[in-house]
């Protein structure tokens, strides 16, 4: 069966009949089997899928059928579908099921998407590489000793290899757009607060947001508009109305002010092949009448430690609950309470998952309290408002999504802060909130996926995408 490159194209195969829901999930299927070497699953939900395929299959041919029947989606193992497993890759969810279905999720299946099952990440959505899962580290199509990136591995490989149409990731600092970039898809996390984080197990509940991996930015349009918009189970999601972004993909003639940050093409760690695809980009755009300009962003080298003091405090907080009490992982080596609390979390847990708690309880705590979180906040903000101001001068910012291609598995992982610079790109938009997007720009010469990234200002989405369209359809 042929790679469907969007929802559309599949679309017309099942209008013509030369395609049903059911042949494309099989096809899905056996793709899994025969790709179970990239470990992108953690469980696939073989007769749950086959079953909604005949579900939507009869509603096609009663006419009743919703927006997305064709769709086959895969969810990173951080998201809540009722009645299912979910464990963020960690041991210390063994066996644990999810009582409800997240809004996110909800939606889709009230489009007749299928879903098609749960896919491996790193272990509570924590590292560039997906090898802190619990389950092994998932490979790269494009070279199997190479990795996805992460944390949502899994959800990128499947979406790569055509185990599904689309996968639903989180991005909290570039988990999305990082492994999108390795492995040459589009990669889309929205404005913080767009879609409801209900149901989305929390790393750091003030950077979280559902984000899309697709082949293509139709689809990506099509999903965000299903899952967008206000919720009552999530204050932080925004009560703005949701444009039509699938309406919205024509730019028309429009030209557009474009900055990129200096000492992002000047950094240190930057691949040569990444900074070239990158610059070609940046003449393209003038070539074709957009204005592109240099700008200075002193506060580039303090993103990634705000971003890690911050994400780890709210980590400590949001991973304290699991202690082996009510749910989960339970150590049997336990011989008092106090000890019962101590192996769970000691035994339940991964080693980086246990060293961002170890430094999110420091820099909480009451000595180093003002020296690390407050200060921390304080820079966040100055970030934030540096950021508007440039926003408010130029409609996007255009970067390299990563400073270099996919790396090996198990090349950075003795050194935790080489692995942190994986995103130095990618937390400025989580800082601020913001929504970027990261597009396939080429490969260098070893044939592997490039990606660039582009940022734009607060709920922009809809411009956001309209330039994504245009950029994915230029031949450059
Ligand atoms: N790699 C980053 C981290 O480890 C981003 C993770 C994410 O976006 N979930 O924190």
């Amino acid at each position: 069966m042929k790679n469907f490159s969007s929802l559309s194209e599949i679309k017309a195969s099942l209008k013509t009949g030369t395609l049903s829901c059911a042949t494309l999930v099989e096809h899905y299927l056996k793709n899994i089997e025969e790709h179970k070497h990239l470990n992108a699953f953690l469980e696939v939900y073989t007769e749950e899928a086959r079953l909604q395929a005949q579900r939507v299959d009869e509603k096609l041919r009663l006419g009743t059928a919703g927006r997305l029947a064709g769709l086959v989606v895969g969810l990173k193992d951080v998201l809540c579908l009722q009645d299912k497993g979910l464990q963020a890759s960690s041991k210390i969810l063994d066996g644990f099921i999810s009582q409800f279905t997240g809004t996110a999720v909800q939606r889709l299946l009230d489009e007749d998407a299928i879903i098609i099952g749960r896919q491996n990440c790193d272990e509570f959505a924590m590292g560039s590489s997906n090898e802190n899962s619990a389950f092994g580290p998932v490979r790269n199509a494009a070279d199997p000793d190479r990795v996805p990136g992460g944390s949502s591995g899994g959800s990128a490989v499947a979406v790569q290899a055509d185990l599904c149409q689309v996968s639903l990731g989180t991005d909290t600092g570039g988990s999305v757009r990082q492994p999108a970039a390795f492995t040459g898809l589009v990669g889309f996390k929205p404005s913080y607060g767009r879609i409801s984080r209900w149901g989305l197990l929390a790393y750091a509940s003030s950077f979280d947001v559902i984000g899309i991996f697709a082949k293509s930015i139709e689809d990506c349009a099509l999903v965000l508009e299903v899952m967008a918009g206000p919720d009552e189970y999530d204050s932080t999601a925004t009560q703005l109305e949701v444009p039509a972004y699938t309406q919205k993909l024509d730019r028309g003639n429009a030209k557009y002010k474009v900055a990129y940050i200096k000492n992002t093409l000047e950094s240190e760690g930057l691949s040569a092949a990444v900074k070239q695809r990158t610059v070609e980009k940046l003449r393209w755009l003038e070539e074709q009448g957009h204005t592109v300009e240099a700008v200075d962003f002193p506060l580039l080298d303090y993103m990634l430690p705000t971003y890690y003091i911050l994400t780890t405090a709210e980590a400590s907080s949001n991973l304290s609950r699991f202690d082996g009490v009510r749910y989960g992982y339970r150590s049997p080596n336990a011989d008092s309470l106090e000890s019962m609390y101590k192996l769970t979390r000691s035994e339940g847990f991964g080693a980086e998952v246990k060293r961002r708690i170890m430094l999110g309880t420091f820099v909480l705590s009451a000595s180093y309290y003002d020296a690390y979180y407050t200060k921390a906040q304080k820079v966040r903000r100055l970030i934030k408002e540096a950021t508007q101001a440039l926003l408010g001068t130029y409609d996007f910012l255009v970067m390299p999504t990563t400073p270099t291609t996919a790396f090996k598995l198990g090349e950075h992982t003795e050194d935790p802060l080489e692995m942190y610079l994986a995103d130095i790109f990618t937390v400025h938009a989580n800082l601020c909130g913001i929504p970027a997007i990261s597009l396939p720009n080429g490969t260098d010469s070893s044939g592997l996926p490039v990606g660039i990234q582009i940022v734009a200002d607060l709920y922009q989405e809809d411009k956001l995408l309209a330039f994504s369209q245009y950029l994915q359809g230029a031949a450059t």
